[in-house]
């Protein structure tokens, strides 16, 4: 089975560029905030660093969700969208100078703080202005994802966050500055996570954590438990949704919530992922001397996943109903690792064909960039052709 789409109309647009299908983007974010709105307390936040496409970011605004940014960029993107300022939350290990006091001057909800150097610069960058910076708190959980090792966050080893060990000091710090105000503490163990065993240990750690802190009399308003959903990459058209019940549901009872304490989300890929589709078209099938490539005109420039990760994209020839013939699909830049998949099975492609690389929605258009002097492709979404 391929995908659905108005070929007619994309017949006419210059490849490569990504295709956005808004009804299924809508549906998704009707159905998260069916399933978040089943539990008191939850919120959704959307990682802009996923997809900063405007139109999308509209209509996700639109949906009602915060945004959640890991860089001033972001920030204004998201302003730019129309996300409200205090349902923006920044995190990111790096913060500079400029993007701390972006986030002051536009007060954000909350400044996720990876570091106690970056407390102090926040706290003294908010006294120059006279303002108490909300801040949480991230603590890196020190639990694995069963996720590729390239997109796990939440191990010791890992950049990502406050150690735990140091999580009671860091907030007595917080206590004794004028300038912030702790709030919460927040968490994002990696992405593509599918197990769902994953999120109940970061259940379990932070069940502890609160333990710890209450025994300290720490008030925690907000834990944020980030993103890290994942979806299906193998079975783009019969499961074109992440599993959002299973996801809350996992969290509402696993994770034990105070009287009144907030539970905040991150979701990025299993919002935008699905909707998303880079087309291409084959430029020419070379018969090597083991195996066929099919060259197309879309390379890791446009869709670096493949090559950074070895993610796996489904791939259709649109303009072939032959029979199946066994290509390595490849892109023009002067890369070996320019590869979008090996040995897989399309209807046999000639020059023109027009080829979908599916569920590209997420980390694909944002992370695209000019090597080999390569234009930016475009977004277009369904409802604008
Ligand atoms: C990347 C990121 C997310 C989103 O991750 P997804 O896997 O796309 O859901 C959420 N929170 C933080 C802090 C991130 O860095």
């Amino acid at each position: 089975m391929k995908g659905k789409f108005p070929i007619e109309r994309l017949k006419s647009l210059k490849t490569p560029f990504y295709y956005y299908d808004t009804d299924l983007l809508r549906e998704t974010l009707d159905t998260i905030n069916r399933e978040c709105s089943r539990h008191e307390g939850f919120c959704v936040h959307y990682a802009v660093k996923a997809n900063a496409n405007p139109k999308l970011l509209r209509i996700i605004r639109r949906a009602g969700m915060g945004a959640d940014c890991v860089s001033g960029g972001e920030i204004e993107a998201a302003l730019a969208a129309g996300f409200p300022a205090d349902k923006i939350v920044y995190a990111g290990v790096g913060k500079s100078d400029w993007e701390i006091n972006l986030g002051l001057d536009s007060d954000i909800a909350c400044f996720n703080v990876e570091s106690v150097p970056e407390l102090e610069v926040i706290n003294e960058l908010a006294e120059k202005k006279g303002k108490k910076a909300r801040v949480a708190f991230r603590i890196n959980p020190e639990v694995g994802a069963h996720t590729h090792a390239n997109i796990t966050t939440g191990l010791a080893e890992n950049k990502f966050g406050i150690a735990i060990r140091d999580m009671e000091s860091v907030i007595d710090k917080a206590a004794a500055m004028n300038n912030v105000t702790f709030v919460g503490l927040h968490f994002h163990i990696g992405s593509q996570i599918l197990d769902m065993g994953d999120f109940q240990a970061l259940c379990n750690r932070i069940n502890d954590l609160q333990t710890q802190l209450e025994k300290r009399r720490v008030i925690v308003e907000s834990i944020n438990v980030g993103g890290g959903l994942g979806i299906d990459y193998q079975h783009p058209n019969r499961v074109p949704m992440a599993d959002f019940k299973a996801y809350f549901d996992t969290y509402a009872k696993r994770l034990k919530l105070r009287p009144g304490q907030t539970l905040h989300f991150e979701l990025g890929r299993a919002v935008v992922a699905p909707c998303g589709t880079l087309f291409a078209r084959t430029l020419y099938i070379k018969e090597g001397a083991v195996k066929k490539f099919c060259i197309v005109d879309a390379g890791m420039t446009d869709l670096i996943r493949p090559a950074l990760y070895q993610a796996y994209h489904k791939i259709e020839n649109l303009s072939s109903e032959e029979p199946m013939e066994t290509y390595d699909v490849v892109g023009p830049i002067c890369e070996s690792s320019d590869v979008f998949a090996k040995q897989i099975d399309l209807n046999r492609c000639h020059r023109g064909d027009l080829i979908a690389i599916r569920s590209a929605g997420a980390y694909g258009e944002i992370m695209a960039s000019g090597y080999n002097c390569r234009p930016l492709p475009k977004g277009y979404v369904s409802e604008e052709l």
